[in-house]
């Protein structure tokens, strides 16, 4: 691992990018999905690198509908499992949600290796080696299992494709995702859309937790109830640009 000094004004992100990479490495992130990580990177660039404050939203409404939930799943992939395997397992088990590896570029061996990872970072029981159920879809993200997100009632989602996520909401879930473009496909068809890194989503989504375990399920609701994504999305669209124009002036070039 290339020593990144803690003075190095990306630090953070070049940390993050370190851990994709060893992802790669340790053969649970896919090649691709350093390509992926690249293009979250821009987006966090435009955003500020910070969780703007309309995700921060999103998120409590995320935590609201996975506490809610009957049969909650989150949704692993070879860069959420390098980038966040604690949070997952953390998030999981204070909701009591299964955990199901599911994977773009998958082959068992990968699958297994992602459970081997999670388990190693406290992980009980981890979903997707069955790959017991199908969803209409043309590629391997199709393979799901039965019950797992087939059977969920709510699905969080980080780093989703645009067309599993639109199935899964035909299909009546609920579906969270986590995603620094608000342009995706993924973004625009998620029931609550979380335009952040999933390395401050996931870690906020614990706190979150912590804080709303004790809330009634009235209260959960109504929280629930309040929330529009759209405007979720317009705030995301308006953030990037207010950043964008702040950056700008203080370069002393002029924003037209
Ligand atoms: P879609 O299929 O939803 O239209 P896409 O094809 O543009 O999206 P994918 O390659 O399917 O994108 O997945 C990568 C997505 O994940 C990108 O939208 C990217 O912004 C986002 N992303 C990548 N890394 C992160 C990260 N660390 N945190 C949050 N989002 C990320
Ligand atoms: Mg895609």
């Amino acid at each position: 691992m290339t020593h990144i000094p803690d003075d190095h004004p990306r630090y953070v992100s070049l940390k993050i990018r370190e851990k994709i990479v060893e992802g790669v490495q340790m053969a649970i992130t896919s090649m691709q999905g350093l390509v992926a990580q690249g293009r979250g990177e821009a987006f966090d660039y435009l955003i500020g690198e910070r969780t703007i404050e309309s995700a921060a939203v999103a998120e409590r409404v995320a935590v609201a509908y996975l506490l809610i939930a009957q049969k909650p799943v989150i949704s692993v992939n070879g860069n959420t499992a390098a980038l966040v395997p604690r949070a997952l397992v953390s998030l999981a088990d204070i909701i009591g949600a299964q955990l199901e590896v599911n994977l773009f570029h998958r082959s068992d061996a990968r699958v297994h290796r992602i459970i081997e990872h999670l388990k190693a970072h406290g992980a009980g029981n981890v979903l997707g080696l069955k790959g017991d159920a199908r969803l209409d879809l043309s590629h391997d993200r199709a393979i799901v299992d039965q019950e797992g997100i087939y059977a969920a009632d709510v699905v969080l989602v980080p780093l989703e494709d645009g067309d599993r996520c639109k199935k899964l909401v035909d299909m009546g879930k609920i579906v969270i995702s986590v995603d620094l473009n608000p342009l995706s496909r993924t973004s625009l068809s998620a029931t609550v859309t979380i335009v952040d890194n999933v390395t401050r989503a996931l870690d906020n989504m614990v706190q979150f937790t912590k804080e709303m375990k004790k809330d009634s399920k009235e209260q959960l609701r109504s929280i629930i109830d309040s929330y529009d994504n759209r405007k979720i999305l317009a705030d995301a669209m308006y953030a990037i640009q207010e950043n964008l124009k702040n950056q700008t002036e203080r370069e002393g070039i002029e924003w037209i």
